[in-house]
Parts: C-alpha cells; structure tokens; sequence
C-alpha cells in the first residue's frame, strides 16, 4: 500500500456504482470534490492551528503521505475518496501532528502581518483597503533617522501617505490613529479570525473559531 503512495499512483477513480446513479452522486457535492480543492487543515499535537498566517494547510498528497508515514492522526475527513488498484481512502481535512512542534512567541516583521496588525486601516485616516492599495509610512521618516520597525511602521493608503511624505507627525499633524507596537501572536490571530482565508472546509470551524467564542 505504501508503494502505491510513493510511487505516486492513487488515481482519481470513479466507482462503478456512481457511474450507474449518477444522481445520487450530484447529491453529494463532498463527494466530487476536485482534488486540488481538498487540502488538509494540519493542527499542532495541541490541536491548535499549527499556524493562522499563513493557515497551515497541506496538499492532499502531502497528507496523505503523512498518514503512511504515521506522523498525524486524522480528526476529520472529506467524503472524497482516492482510489489505485485494490486500495482506497477517503481524504483528511483535518489531521494533527502526532510530536508538538514548539511555537515561535514573537511575530515576524513582515507586510502581511504589519497590515494584519493595522487589519488593513490606512492609520492616519481609519479607512479600509485591499492590500494593494496599501502602503507603509515610517512614522519618523527614514530622512529623520526613523527605523523600519515594528514602533515606527504604520499601515497607510496611497494618499495619506503621499500626504505626510517626509515630514514628521507634528509637522503635518498626521499621527497614527493607534500607537505601532510590536504585537503579540494572540493579537494577530484574534485580528486573523475576521480575515479568513478564501477556502475554508466546514470541518475546519471547529478547530479556528470555537476557542474565541469561548473566551468572549
Ligand atoms: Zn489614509
């Protein structure tokens, strides 16, 4: 069995009986689901997210090479099936590490999460962009001996950044609307939690949004 994951040969079949009832299978979209469209929601030996940015998802032929490899245990599963010759199985959509992968505590200093900080408000007028729409401005400008930092990074729109160009805060009276700080990993994915991502299986709610409820 394990030969026929290696070697790459599960394909997709189509079960005899779905072939002669065909309107049973239209009754289950689950069950025609593209393959590409069937990526596995992997959570830590915790059963937390194993990470939010970005979600951690697997393809499902990575996840299925890690059940072979008996490094996950499958939590939840989609009613697709794979199928090679004498062997199928129905693909995970939630699977957890078997061995805890420790956490980093800090937050990278990147874009993404600079705007996921900010959750995509220009900072000098409080309105909400698409990303590209958005930009930086350093808060003391770089001109002044400003840092590209996580104190001195803010979210801006084109205009208000345009606006402030390279002058200081009290030069120009644009301040940002909330002091930058460098923000905590709970902070980001409480913020991530209103930014889900474009694909989400059903399956996967219980293990992103359950715990915040609980904490409201
Ligand atoms: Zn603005």
């Amino acid at each position: 069995m394990e030969c026929a994951i290696h070697q790459g040969s599960i394909k997709e079949g189509v079960p005899a009986s779905a072939m002669m009832r065909p309107f049973q299978e239209l009754e289950n979209i689950d069950r025609s689901r593209p393959l590409d469209r069937c990526p596995a929601l992997i959570l830590n030996a915790d059963y937390r997210p194993l990470s939010y940015f970005p979600l951690s998802i697997w393809p499902w032929q990575e996840a299925v090479k890690a059940i072979f490899r008996k490094s996950v245990t499958v939590i939840s599963e989609y009613d697709r099936v794979v199928r090679s010759p004498g062997w199928e199985m129905r693909l995970p959509s939630v699977l957890a590490l078997k061995e805890y992968v420790p956490m980093a505590r800090k937050p990278a200093f990147t874009r993404f999460n600079v705007f996921l900080r900010d959750q995509w408000n220009c900072q000098y007028c409080g309105d909400g962009f698409k990303t590209h729409e958005l930009t930086f401005d350093h808060v003391i400008p770089r001109s002044r001996g400003g840092r590209t930092t996580w104190e001195n990074i803010v979210t801006a729109c084109q205009c208000c950044n345009t606006r402030k160009g390279s002058r200081m805060p009290h030069e120009v009276e644009m301040y940002p609307l909330r002091e930058p700080r460098v923000p905590s990993i709970h902070m980001l994915q409480d913020h991530g939690r209103k930014f889900p991502p474009n694909f989400l299986h059903e399956s996967w709610g219980d293990f992103l949004y359950w715990d915040t409820e609980l904490e409201d």
